[in-house]
């Protein structure tokens, strides 16, 4: 791949998920058949599957109450899917941003669902601090990456009642005791793999409690029962995921991935508070090494930067349509050099304007 890319999902994967996918797609591990025209209950694809599931609890240290599954819908279906297995009378969820209010919105169908705090008033700019979960909520909500603000929560609350987590922008970019959660999904296409599935970890003691008929898709005791293979999974993007989360453990682990993503974060965000043509989106304290969120403060400057950064190669720079500026999302698999080449830009951008 030529380009230095920043696009925030789907997103950059390791070069080595490019070739050995785009290998199996002609003959997928020896079998001479094609991945995309294997059976999914074929043992090739067997192993594959069980390999990806076990890689996740390795890589975050789950568990043996945790069980992993591979699902479709993204990560909005996930949305409704967690009330609907396991809110009973209510639950709580902290609204950080665009994902959060979805989710808010589709747990309200099942039942009382309280914010207990939210950061929209100033344009989800940072991570509501001060709040209080109701002790009789069967679940509390986070979203501790906001892929579009470039907001990261860098406390985990300490809560009695089960926390659950979308996780999708910061899976497996740094340690966190996942142990604490009830619950964690992420859509494979943030920092997992390519678009296609959604990677839920879920504790087994914490289904079958709500007293609420659940419709066989939606339940996840079918997918666990059935070891993520109730009906046919997302073959490729499972492969792929599985592909990348090789790489994560070969690269070191999360312990890894969090030490170079601080690196690139570091060095960009130390670029933003140097120039003085950028602005940072978000406050300082909760800055995601994820998604780095800034703008221009003079706009007759940015004809000069956008042609700079297309010269330099750079791709997925534009911020999400909702906030407009820029974006760099700097996952995993995004080398440090792309990150030294966006600075570079940066700071070419201020000798010429
Ligand atoms: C992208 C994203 C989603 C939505 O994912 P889909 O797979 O498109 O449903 C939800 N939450 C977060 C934090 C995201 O970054």
């Amino acid at each position: 791949m030529k380009k230095h890319n920043f696009y925030a999902g789907p997103s950059i994967l390791p070069g080595e998920v490019y070739e050995k996918s785009s290998e199996a797609i002609r003959d997928f591990a020896g079998t001479g058949v094609s991945i995309l025209s294997i059976s999914h209950r074929s043992t090739e694809f067997g192993e594959v599957m069980e390999r990806a599931r076990s890689l996740v609890k390795e890589l975050l240290s789950l568990d043996d109450d945790f069980e992993v599954l591979f699902l479709q819908g993204g990560a909005s279906m996930q949305f409704l899917q967690v009330p609907y297995n396991l809110m009973h009378h209510k639950s709580a969820y902290l609204e950080t941003g665009t994902w959060a209010s979805r989710a808010i919105n589709e747990a309200r169908y099942f039942g009382e669902t309280v914010v207990v705090a939210s950061s929209k008033d100033k344009q989800f700019r940072y991570i509501p601090k001060d709040y209080t979960v109701p002790s009789d909520a069967d679940y509390f909500h986070i979203t501790t990456n906001n892929t579009i603000y470039g907001t990261q929560m860098h406390e985990i609350p300490e809560t009695e009642v089960p926390l659950v987590a979308d996780m999708s922008s910061d899976i497996f970019s740094r340690v966190l005791d996942f142990n604490r959660f009830g619950l964690i999904y992420a859509g494979a296409q943030k920092n997992m793999g390519p678009a296609g599935t959604v990677m839920v970890a879920v504790r087994k003691s914490l289904l079958g409690k709500t007293g609420r008929r659940i419709p066989t898709m939606l339940d996840y005791e079918t997918h666990i029962k059935k070891a993520s293979m109730y009906n046919t999974p997302p073959v490729f993007a499972v492969y792929a995921s599985m592909l990348t989360l090789e790489w994560v453990k070969k690269q070191g682990g999360v312990e890894a991935m969090e030490k170079i993503n601080k690196e690139k974060s570091d060095l960009l965000y130390a670029e933003l508070d140097r120039n003085p043509l950028f602005e940072p989106f978000v406050a300082k304290e909760d800055r995601s090494m994820m998604n780095v969120t800034f703008d221009l403060k003079d706009e007759r400057v940015k004809p000069l930067f956008d042609r700079l950064w297309n010269e330099a190669g750079i791709v997925g720079l534009k911020g999400h349509r909702s906030v407009g500026g820029y974006r760099a999302s700097l996952y995993n698999a995004l080398p440090l050099e792309s990150v030294k080449v966006l600075v570079e830009v940066m700071q070419e951008t201020e000798r010429k304007a």
